[in-house]
């Protein structure tokens, strides 16, 4: 008896080791958003973008494969969704508006290349729909033991001054736009219920969790900030700005710290479980502070006020017992 299925060669997907560096190129660059303001693109020495201030906003943010993401919890999709939003955000933070990303790919050869084109789709897919005309100018590819991506991402300021977070003033009012608490629910959820009994993350258990609470693990492993609303609290005359990437109550610290101002939460503004939304970090929502007789722009809620207490995070006016994401300590919250 014969047996077909043994007598057809299984399709083996190549690797990055089956392929040259031109050839995976080749594969990623048809797959990159263009930036507008892309004068020479990728495939030169270095790219030339055109800005319309004298000035540009420039940050970068890195992910590596086990402290920052798990290839059992994310898609490739949603690691390069993810680069863009984090430092697309970092970027609205200042106030200005993302122009471009250069990104930077080490992977172990033995990477098949649908992961690394997964990562350009997740890249052209955020900033579509995060940053539209945002695009990939430029990058690099090198290998590694751990999948690491290192996003370099630029901003037009548009004439505008950059948002500080050095600028809040007492009486100011503090607002937040985006999600509050939601990614680290969704971390937290799968740090307990996303790992087998020896706690490795398990991409079944994940899935099972995606499809139970789509919401909160979709907000940790893609985030849908509001990118937009960094120049929008610019043009409001946001006093000072930053995203929150750590979490709510170690961002406002930054943000006090930097001002010589305090800032006091009200518990009611933060939902039924204000804990949550003080500790859990990655939502990379705006926390903006606006002179009192500013009105507030549309997408941004009303949390609390700027105080003259230097350096200060309270609560309905009590001291706040910080918790959040430090990389070098991890989580330290109450909650999670
Ligand atoms: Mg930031």
């Amino acid at each position: 008896m014969t047996n077909a299925a043994a007598a057809t060669p299984v399709p083996t997907e190549k690797t990055l080791a089956d392929l040259t560096e031109g050839e995976v190129l080749a594969q990623i660059f048809p797959r990159l958003p263009q930036a507008d303001t892309e004068l020479v693109g990728p495939g030169d020495d270095a790219a030339v973008l055109s800005v319309t201030d004298g000035r540009f906003v420039v940050t970068c943010d890195m992910m590596i494969q086990g402290p920052d993401f798990r290839l059992a919890w994310s898609t490739p999709h949603d690691l390069g969704w993810k680069a863009a939003a984090t430092n697309l955000s970092d970027v609205a933070a200042m106030g200005a508006r993302p122009t471009a990303l250069v990104v930077a790919i080490a992977a172990p050869p033995s990477t098949p290349i649908s992961v690394i084109l997964g990562i350009a789709d997740g890249l052209r897919d955020g900033c579509a729909a995060l940053a539209p005309g945002c695009g990939v100018v430029g990058g690099d590819l090198s290998a590694s033991d751990a999948l690491t991506l290192s996003i370099t991402a630029f901003g037009d300021l548009e004439g505008r001054s950059p948002v500080l977070r050095s600028g809040a003033a007492a009486g100011d009012i503090v607002a937040h736009a985006g999600r509050l608490g939601d990614a680290g629910i969704g971390l937290g959820l799968l740090f307990r219920l996303g790992v087998d009994e020896h706690g490795v993350p398990s991409r079944e258990l994940a899935d099972t969790l995606k499809a139970s609470r789509p919401e909160v693990v979709a907000a940790q492993l893609a985030p849908v900030p509001p990118i937009h609303l960094g120049a929008v609290a610019a043009l409001a005359g946001a006093s000072a700005m930053l995203d929150v990437s750590d979490g709510l109550a170690i961002d406002a610290g930054r943000l006090a710290r930097a001002s010589g101002v305090g800032i006091d939460f009200e518990s009611a503004t933060l939902g039924a479980q204000p804990e949550l939304a003080l500790n859990g970090g990655e939502d990379h929502g705006l926390l903006a502070t606006f002179p009192p007789d500013a009105p507030l722009p549309e997408g941004f809620r009303r949390l609390g006020l700027v105080t003259d207490q230097a350096g200060t995070v309270l609560v309905d006016g009590r001291p706040h017992t910080q918790g959040g994401w430090d990389p070098y300590r991890g989580w330290d919250g109450a909650v999670l």
